[in-house]
């Protein structure tokens, strides 16, 4: 579904990514870990189109999406994206939050959208939540709902940045539940998340970032409790 080649940004003098490559599948559950700094978010900014890259290559299937001829839109309509906070707009009720991709995207109404969107917000237990303001919901509530927003238009990947970060602690386990059940049912997720029994739980491949670089990727088991370099195994040795 995703293919990096070599991709390379600066800012500045600052290199933040030092030549990543890496390869996702259909279904795959990508955990990205890594020191703050590391070039997590931005990597997943490049995906997104958020962020030109200096350098490399993105695929998404068939299509190079760094390709200056490609219009971000059109990409971003295929990727569903959830940061760490303010996702939902605070001046849009939660079933127009959840329905506008799909508006845009498929230009349906907002009566063709709404069953939908119904639909989408009852699978989290939240429809009857669907004409309040975001404001009205708990951050939990709202992480999730912003996860149906993202899902609601079938994307081909969806990225997570730090989703559960910014919550409190009691309202981390809703979230994360929402994101296993989209991986068992086959999602294809990319996540940076500091979650390491959540990544070890849920992820299908773990990948290291350090410094820009791609340190270390495999097996959630091999990386977190057999980490190969001495960069991983000091990154993870604060976390027990
Ligand atoms: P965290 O775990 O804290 O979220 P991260 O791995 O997501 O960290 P990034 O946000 O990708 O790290 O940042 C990588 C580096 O790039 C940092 O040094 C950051 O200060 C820098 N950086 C990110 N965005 C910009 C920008 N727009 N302009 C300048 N520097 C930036
Ligand atoms: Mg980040």
């Amino acid at each position: 579904v995703l293919r990096l080649e070599d991709v390379r940004k600066s800012f500045k003098d600052l290199d933040v990514l030092r030549g990543i490559s890496m390869d996702v599948a259909r279904h795959e559950v990508v955990a990205l870990i890594g020191p703050s700094g590391s070039g997590k978010s931005t990597l997943l900014r490049t995906i997104n189109l958020l962020e030109p890259v200096d350098d490399g290559r993105i695929w998404l299937r068939d299509l190079e999406i760094t390709d200056p001829r490609v219009k971000p839109d059109a990409v971003r309509a295929r990727i569903g994206v959830v940061f760490q906070q303010f996702n939902l707009f605070p001046h849009l009720s939660v079933i127009d939050n959840v329905t506008l991709a799909s508006r845009h995207v498929w230009g349906k109404s907002r009566t063709e959208s709404r069953g939908r969107g119904i639909e989408l917000l009852a699978r989290i237990g939240l429809a009857e939540k669907a004409d309040d303001f975001p404001d009205r919901l708990s951050g939990g509530q709202q992480q999730r709902a912003a996860i149906v927003r993202a899902i609601a238009t079938d994307p081909e990947l969806l990225l997570l940045d730090e989703i559960t970060s910014a919550l409190d602690p009691e309202l981390v386990g809703e979230v994360l539940e929402l994101v296993a059940e989209l991986a068992s049912a086959g999602t294809t997720i990319v996540m940076a998340t500091h979650e390491m029994a959540f990544a070890r739980d849920v992820a299908s491949r773990v990948v290291f970032l350090d410094g820009g670089v791609l340190v270390e990727q495999g097996e959630p088991s091999q990386v977190l409790e057999h980490p190969r370099e001495p960069r991983t195994q000091a990154f993870l040795s604060r976390f027990t």
